[in-house]
């Protein structure tokens, strides 16, 4: 066993969609990668039925997962393009319409199914030298001068020059690493689910901002829509435990009828909401990633899409690092990749919380002010480029 082997240069601690990305993108650029992860990726199906948990990928994201070479193959396999997005506030009437032709796009962004991204990008990760440990877990880690040794779940120890850490919203290795989070608990569920509408979606995300939370009916293959229905956790536990019908009556007149009546549902599930973000993305030898750097509410569906800009940042300045011969994990070069990111997503993460906030306004003058802003903002094209080219991730 040579050297090389017997201490890879990077570990990952979580195997989800941001973790397996960065694997397959640093062993694309030659690093020598271990991924850890403690729950076998469900395998993706055709017959099966969509997962409940789907994602609007941006088309920066897209961008990304075709450099890595799993693009073609998650959107031959079920993937939704949508062109168009309503979004309107049921308080104060305003509107905004977005369309990707009057922005010389083709569409604004794809629907696509968590599971089988993930599953794709294991896919990819066989045609690599990537070592997986799965299932495994990092139980805790130790830096040392020149490397971080893992105490796995199973089996021995291992070490490597640095650890990246992509353990999700939950993190603990986040914790042992010393790193606080700032946010704030939205005390919100978002329940979801894949609903049957009277009238076609249109290839079109719409979205309508209620006094408890945002509605979003999100455009599927099928022809079916996805529902991310944020509200207070109440709320949720009443939603998650009405009857199919009950539940339709429900979503139809949440969204104000846009698709007609809701006529069938698949079984709901929900996830908690809060905005989390870390205080700083290193510590010695270690980086945070994707949803264990910060976790931000889905009303502008960016959580996975920033992940991915965390994948292209830090394997760019590890990179750019080796190659000139220098320390890749030495601090002021992980420092770099944290600077730079984190400036990013504070910026994302609490323009989310501020949106999330204003939406909640209730007093009559400021959702009279509310109404006037997305009435200004639907009338001024170049603003409203300015936001379709940030919600894609190039500006
Ligand atoms: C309702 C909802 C809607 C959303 N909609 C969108 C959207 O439209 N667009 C968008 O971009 N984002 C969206 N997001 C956010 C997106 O889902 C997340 O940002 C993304 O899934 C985070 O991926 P991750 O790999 O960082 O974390 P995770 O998916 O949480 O993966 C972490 C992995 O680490 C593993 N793990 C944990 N601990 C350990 C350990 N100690 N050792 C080894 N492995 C470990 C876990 O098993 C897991 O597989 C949404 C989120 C929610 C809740």
């Amino acid at each position: 066993m040579n050297a090389r082997r017997a201490m890879p240069d990077i570990a990952i601690a979580g195997g989800g969609m941001i973790g397996a990305a960065c694997a397959l993108a640093l062993a694309r650029n030659g690093f020598e990668v271990v991924l850890v992860e403690a729950r076998e990726p469900a395998q993706w199906r055709a017959e099966d039925p969509e997962d409940l948990r789907v994602i609007a990928l941006a088309p920066s994201s897209a961008k990304v997962l075709d450099q890595l070479g799993v693009w073609k193959p998650v959107s031959a396999r079920r993937v939704a393009p949508y062109a168009r997005m309503h979004v309107w506030d049921a308080e104060s009437g305003g509107e905004l319409h977005f369309d990707a032709v009057s922005e010389g796009r083709a569409e604004l962004g794809w629907i696509v199914e968590n599971k089988l991204l993930q599953w794709t990008l294991w896919q990819a990760l066989d045609q690599t030298g990537v070592r997986r440990v799965c299932p495994g877990e990092v139980r805790d880690f130790e830096v040392r001068t020149d490397r971080v040794s893992l105490e796995l779940s199973e089996g021995e120890p291992l070490s490597a020059r640095m650890l990246v850490i992509a353990d999700g919203a939950k993190s603990t290795l986040r914790d042992k690493a010393g790193i606080q989070t700032r946010g704030r608990d939205y005390a919100q569920r978002a329940v979801v689910a894949h609903v049957a509408t009277e009238k076609p979606h249109e290839a079109a995300a719409w979205q309508r901002f209620l006094p408890g939370g945002p509605i979003a009916l999100l455009p599927l293959r099928d022809g079916r829509s996805s529902i991310v229905w944020s509200m207070p956790e109440p709320e949720a536990q009443r939603m998650l435990a009405l009857d199919d019908a009950a539940f339709c009556g429900a979503v139809g007149f949440a969204t104000d009828y846009r698709l007609g009546r809701i006529t069938e549902t698949t079984p709901r599930a929900s996830f908690p909401l809060r905005l989390q973000l870390a205080h700083t993305y290193t510590s010695e030898r270690c980086v945070l990633l994707g949803d264990a750097a910060h976790a931000v509410h889905p009303l502008a569906g960016q959580g996975a899409n920033l992940g991915l800009r965390d994948v292209t940042e830090l394997v760019a300045v590890l990179s750019e690092a080796r190659d000139g011969g220098r320390d890749f994990a030495a601090r002021h070069v992980l420092q770099r990749y944290a600077r730079r990111r984190r400036s990013a997503d504070t910026l994302d993460a609490w323009s989310f919380d501020a949106l999330a906030r204003a939406f909640a306004w209730r007093a009559s003058p400021l959702v009279v002010l509310r109404g006037f802003g997305m009435r200004a903002v639907d009338a001024l094209t170049p603003l409203k480029r300015k936001l379709v080219e940030h919600a894609a991730g190039r500006g």
